[in-house]
């Protein structure tokens, strides 16, 4: 017996994500479209996966928006660096004028700078500071600004913002410190926008991302050395870009529905 097909979960949604040109981003924004969603990827550069052998490999179209068209569903590919709230206003606007409206946004450009030794608390540069602050803390309020006057006119949408397991416990001797309180501010800034959207229908979860293998981040865990960082996670095996998109399923489909302000660890139980 056949019936009618169901449909997908997210058919009829639009979808950004922004530093979705290769990693964590380009995974969500693969699954937010195999969920049914037509998702706009926002890079400051849509071909920064050619960098890393481990991009370049997992990479199936000229860009992550060609893999969103391939999947059956419109994309937009727009250029833009969050740090700058015009070009993010204006990667929204274009969104909605393509489309007309904006459910769902993942804030996930950011990411860590320096090495352990120059990024330790207590003589951290003022130059790193900024970037770093700027790169993840402001992006994530410029993007979350941006979307939230066409969530709140809609009275629907989902925002989910990336913070870290840095942000959840320091490491030893006090490396990567700005990047950790960065990624801190993020989760507890959501927990505000959660507090002022849950009214208009808008849930607003952060995801704190433990040891995940990106092309970028292989090599650093590498020469930090394997055996300690696996040591250290419960589960004893490095993350997926695809075990983060798991997560965010669950808080842009109806099965989160009723969760807003959550920050979910998805470590393998690296920050227990
Ligand atoms: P990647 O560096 O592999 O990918 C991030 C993408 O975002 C890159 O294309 C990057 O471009 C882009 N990007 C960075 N800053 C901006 C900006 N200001 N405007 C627009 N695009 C930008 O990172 P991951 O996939 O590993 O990580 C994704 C997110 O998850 C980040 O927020 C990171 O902090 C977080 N995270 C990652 C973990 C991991 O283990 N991988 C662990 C915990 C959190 P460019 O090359 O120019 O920088």
């Amino acid at each position: 017996m056949t019936g009618a097909p169901t449909p997908l979960p997210l058919a009829g949604r639009t979808a950004v994500v922004t530093g979705a040109g290769r990693g964590i981003g380009r995974a969500y924004a693969l699954r937010l479209a195999a969920l049914g969603a037509d998702v706009a990827v926002i890079d400051r550069d849509l071909h920064s996966y050619e960098e890393f052998e481990l991009e370049r490999e997992a990479m199936r179209a000229g860009t992550t928006a060609e893999e969103v068209e391939t999947l059956g569903r419109r994309a937009l590919a727009l250029e833009a660096d969050v740090t700058d709230p015009a070009a993010v206003d204006a990667a929204v606007g274009e969104v909605l004028g393509a489309w007309g409206r904006l459910d769902i946004a993942v804030c996930n450009a950011g990411g860590g700078i320096g090495t352990i030794e120059e990024t330790r608390a207590s003589i951290v540069s003022a130059e790193f500071l900024d970037v770093i602050v700027q790169g993840n803390l402001y992006g994530t309020i410029h993007t979350c600004r941006a979307v939230a006057r066409p969530m709140k006119e809609q009275r629907w949408g989902r925002i989910v913002t990336i913070s870290s397991q840095a942000g959840r416990r320091a490491y030893p001797d006090g490396g990567y410190s700005v990047y950790g309180a960065a990624k801190a501010g993020i989760a507890m800034y959501t927990r505000y926008l959660a507090q002022e959207m849950g009214p208009y229908g808008v849930t607003a979860n952060c995801l704190a991302p433990g040891y995940i293998a990106t092309g970028r981040l292989m090599p650093l865990f590498s020469s930090l050395g394997a055996e300690q960082l696996l040591g250290s996670i419960a589960l004893r095996r490095y993350g997926t870009p695809d075990d983060c998109a798991g997560p965010l399923e669950f808080l842009v489909t109806e099965l989160g529905s009723y969760v807003t302000g959550t920050v979910i660890p998805v470590d393998g139980g690296s920050t227990l």
